[in-house]
């Protein structure tokens, strides 16, 4: 059986889609798939990694659908500017944000993208090597 999105337009013309069935990000986001949960904001939601890499490790994603960073980056400055400063937001109520942190967007193949749901790695709480793998 046929799959049918509907595809919204941004109001700089971009293609968007609100929500995909089988995304596991849209489906935490919608709360289909529980997550432990740390910030949200209107249209974005933090959640703590299911497998953490550092002390802090929390995501934020935006509750639409965007593949990646290049499709985020696409279709709207304001959402952009809202995720970053909800990355902020939840490192500053995790307690990392004088100590440092470091913001990951993993994007396609060669940086190990496994979830295709643009989403922004909030990682602190201990000395983070660089460079990274
Ligand atoms: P990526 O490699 O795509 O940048 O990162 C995906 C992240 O999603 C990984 O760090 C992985 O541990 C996390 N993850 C995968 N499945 C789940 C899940 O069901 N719940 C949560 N909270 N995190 C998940
Ligand atoms: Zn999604």
């Amino acid at each position: 059986m046929a799959t049918i999105y509907v595809v919204a337009v941004t109001g700089e013309g971009q293609a968007r889609i609100p929500s995909v069935p089988e995304c596991l990000f849209c489906r935490i986001a919608s709360g289909g798939v529980p997550a432990s949960r740390v910030l949200e904001s209107p249209r974005t939601l933090s959640f703590r990694d299911i497998s953490p890499e550092a002390p802090t490790h929390v995501l934020v994603v935006p509750k639409e659908h965007y593949p990646d960073l290049a499709a985020l980056a696409a279709a709207d400055g304001s959402l952009l500017a809202e995720l970053v400063s909800q990355v902020h937001e939840v490192a500053a109520a995790e307690g990392i944000s004088a100590r440092g942190y470091r913001v990951v967007f993993n994007t396609g193949a060669d940086a190990g993208q496994v979830v295709p749901h643009v989403h922004a790695h909030v990682l602190g709480g201990r000395g983070l090597g660089w460079p990274p793998g």
